[in-house]
């Protein structure tokens, strides 16, 4: 029913939310590349933007406001530009992490996130690489989302402190269903990444799931990596993977470390997705030293808004979406081949609209 309602009903809504720090001056600058394919590529796409963060704070008294997230669990697509969470003051003061509190309530289990080097882009790694990490979302070892109440880390005594792990078949079971899902898109190549040598029943448990789906994809070459072998495999040899599936924290490090070999964080996308909603987030965070100065890379949430667009494009069979996706990505590759038109943090001169103007001006080429 959602679908074939999306399918007659012209305007797809995206709210929008500017965040703080850098984070008006990026969202403004995916706002307008996302305005331009929009409106060369008709793709019905109707924007709504709220207020979340300080600015929210001042005026209601809280960093994510209810009424947002209502909004937000109707709409076909988020685009939240990074907060200063860690800024925020007490829960009971009002602040809310709106990443976190949209990761749960709307069960965002898989964050996918892309690392990919590009042509004329200086990178760390031995050569050229073009993997996807895809990492689970909702469990592992994070204290925020382990427990029924409270957080997963105790101290019984003030010198000793427990962290608890939780691994599930269902979450271990849908994430390998989404790597798999995509591999079949990419190069067909898959690679569990564990360490269930030593965490044999929570990492065991995870690989068990793993298998049982790969079983299913006769046409996906699988195969396994410890979490170490794994982060030394990134840095000597990182063209061999395609798709990477593994668990929370293992995921959160080792994506971080292939966004800086192939590049850098500011040129890394991320969607945190279900199979209903999909959230476009970049992977930096708020970058208090720069903001307002016009001086931020936008980047990263531009790449991230173009995956959301994939995303719709697979979710509503619609090659528009598909299009629009593969536009963006070609004119910032072009973009980037010219030093003359990166943003400081690269080592260029053009300021965040600047090269928002520059990037729409590729699109429509
Ligand atoms: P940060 O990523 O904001 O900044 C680290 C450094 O990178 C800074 O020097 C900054 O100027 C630079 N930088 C970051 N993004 C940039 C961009 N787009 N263009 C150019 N330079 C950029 O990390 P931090 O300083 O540790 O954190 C600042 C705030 O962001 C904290 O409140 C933190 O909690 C929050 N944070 C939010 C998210 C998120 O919303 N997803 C993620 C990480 C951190």
């Amino acid at each position: 029913m959602r679908r074939m309602a999306a399918l007659y009903n012209p305007a797809m809504k995206i709210v929008v939310m500017p965040g703080d720090g850098i984070g008006p001056e990026i969202v403004a600058a995916t706002r307008q590349v996302l305005d331009t394919v929009n409106e060369r590529l008709a793709l019905g796409l109707a924007f709504e933007s709220h207020d979340v963060g300080f600015k929210s704070l001042e005026r209601e008294g809280t960093t994510f406001p209810a009424k947002v997230l209502e909004r937000c669990r109707d709409a076909e697509g988020i685009v939240l530009g990074p907060v200063s969470h860690s800024d925020y003051p007490p829960r009971a003061e009002g602040g809310v992490n709106p990443s976190g509190t949209l990761r749960i309530e709307l069960d965002l289990y898989a964050n996918v996130r892309p690392s990919r080097t590009r042509e004329g882009m200086r990178h760390w790694g031995r050569g050229p690489m073009d993997l996807v990490i895809v990492r689970e979302n909702t469990e592992g070892f994070y204290a925020d989302r382990n427990m029924h109440l409270g957080p997963g880390e105790f101290m019984p005594t003030p010198d000793m402190a427990l962290a608890l792990r939780r691994i599930t078949a269902k979450a271990s079971e849908r994430i390998a269903r989404t790597a798999f899902r995509l591999a079949m898109t990419r190069r067909r190549r898959l690679t569990a990444v564990h360490k269930a040598n030593v965490m044999r029943v929570s990492d065991g448990l995870f690989l068990r799931e793993t298998r049982r789906v790969a079983a299913e994809f006769p046409d996906v070459a699988y195969d396994e990596q410890l979490v170490d072998s794994m982060a030394a495999l990134l840095v000597r040899d990182a063209a061999r993977f395609d798709v990477v599936v593994t668990t929370n924290m293992y995921g959160d490090i080792l994506s971080d470390e292939a966004a800086e070999l192939s590049g850098g964080l500011g040129l890394a996308g991320s969607i945190n997705a279900s199979e209903t909603h999909c959230m476009a987030q970049a992977q930096h965070g708020s970058a208090p030293d720069i903001a307002g100065k016009d001086k931020a890379n936008p980047s990263s949430l531009i790449l991230s808004a173009a995956m959301l667009l994939e995303w719709l494009a697979i979710r509503h069979a619609n090659d528009a979406f598909a299009r629009a996706h593969r536009l963006i990505e070609g004119a910032l590759d072009t973009l980037l081949m010219d030093p003359r038109r990166h943003t400081a943090d690269l080592g260029g001169c053009l300021g965040t609209k600047a090269f928002a103007d520059e990037l729409c001006r590729q699109i429509l080429v």
